[in-house]
């Protein structure tokens, strides 16, 4: 059984998050790619459209997690580890809603190099 977790909180919050990654992506793909004529404009330009691919990575990467989160809500298997079938603790979802692992499994999956959501999203915070 889940915790005395409030899944209508937690579902507003996951909305909330995802229309914000939604408007960021929209603005990200309406970006124009600028005509330099200069050779240092043009690779400044490569490089930044370098890394707004990146990051264009990691926010679908987060909006996936996000929409994986809801899904379990609907499904009632939200606040599961998906690789251990623990209960994730209340704090760390808390802190992070979309969490599908529990800690010490997210940070197997880290150090495995399967998942670099973590970061993206504590990037996005940062912005918001
Ligand atoms: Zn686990």
């Amino acid at each position: 059984m889940i915790q005395e977790l409030n899944l209508a909180r937690i579902k507003d919050e996951l909305r909330d998050a995802r229309g914000q990654l939604a408007s960021l992506l929209g603005l990200r793909e309406g970006t124009k790619v600028e005509r330099t004529a200069d050779e240092m404009d043009q690779i400044q330009a490569a490089e930044s459209r370098e890394l707004a691919a990146r990051n264009l990575d990691s926010l679908a990467r987060q909006l996936r997690l996000i929409n994986e989160a809801l899904d379990r809500i609907e499904e009632g298997s939200y606040g599961i580890c998906v690789d251990c079938d623990q209960e994730i603790s209340p704090r760390r979802l808390s802190a992070a809603p979309w969490a599908k692992r529990c800690v010490r499994c997210q940070e197997a999956s880290e150090r495995a190099g399967t998942d670099g959501s973590r970061h993206s999203i504590e990037l996005l915070r940062e912005a918001a």
